[in-house]
């Protein structure tokens, strides 16, 4: 026998709070703007009160307990410098919205039950990738106050080089439009997770210059 879900209108919505928490859904914003609002908070540092994370929390269907466990796995967010180059602007911005993302996805993953131990096993590769990022950054950003806001790439060839990497050597990029490069905005020595070789030099005399995709 299957039982009819309660219609949804002016005269149930009238009938009284226990119908309304029977067919209550939760929130459903743009996942845009709840992201927005974890990464304010984010950017505030510090691991937020179960107060503060409550109505965030209801934005992603997470409690606020599990959200406060995913923010301690992942740590506070490193602060960058106020004469921070625009390179370490840009990671910042990128490391923010990834830490976000993640933070979500482990919230998710404490609700079904996962240890604190195991969270941060998770969250320690996202912070190794952050910390790359930001340094390369800031390679970047040197490599820029030497040569200018367009810079060229180069990338180490050799059989462990990826496709991405190959096809940027010998192109220029503008420092504050990063090219998308293997599916994600990147500098020398972002691609794949941060890993990559890949180095900013003087730009090359004849290189193409590589927009960012917007
Ligand atoms: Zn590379």
């Amino acid at each position: 026998m299957s039982v009819t879900a309660p219609q949804v209108g002016p005269g149930v919505a009238r009938t009284g709070q226990t119908v309304q928490q029977g067919v209550q859904q939760p929130p459903q914003p743009s996942q845009h703007s709840a992201l927005a609002a974890l990464i304010v908070v984010i950017a505030a540092g510090g691991i937020p009160t179960l107060a503060a994370l409550a109505p965030i929390a209801a934005l992603f269907g997470v409690t606020a307990e599990s959200l406060q466990a995913a923010f301690q796995a992942m740590g506070a967010i490193p602060p960058i410098a106020r004469d921070a180059s625009v390179p370490e602007r840009v990671a910042l911005g990128v490391n923010l919205t990834r830490r976000a993302q993640l933070i979500v996805a482990l919230a998710k993953r404490a609700m079904a039950g996962a240890s604190a131990e195991q969270l941060q096993r998770q969250a320690q590769q996202s912070i190794d990738a952050h910390r790359r990022r930001a340094e390369a950054a800031k390679t970047v950003g040197a490599a820029a106050r030497q040569f200018g806001l367009v810079l060229g790439w180069q990338s180490v060839l050799d059989s462990r080089t990826t496709e991405g990497c190959r096809q940027m050597h010998g192109n220029n990029f503008r420092v504050d439009q990063p090219p998308i490069v293997e599916g994600a905005p990147a500098y020398p020595g972002w691609v794949h997770g941060g890993t990559c070789r890949c180095l900013p030099v003087a730009p090359w005399p004849n290189g193409k210059l590589v927009a960012a995709a917007r």
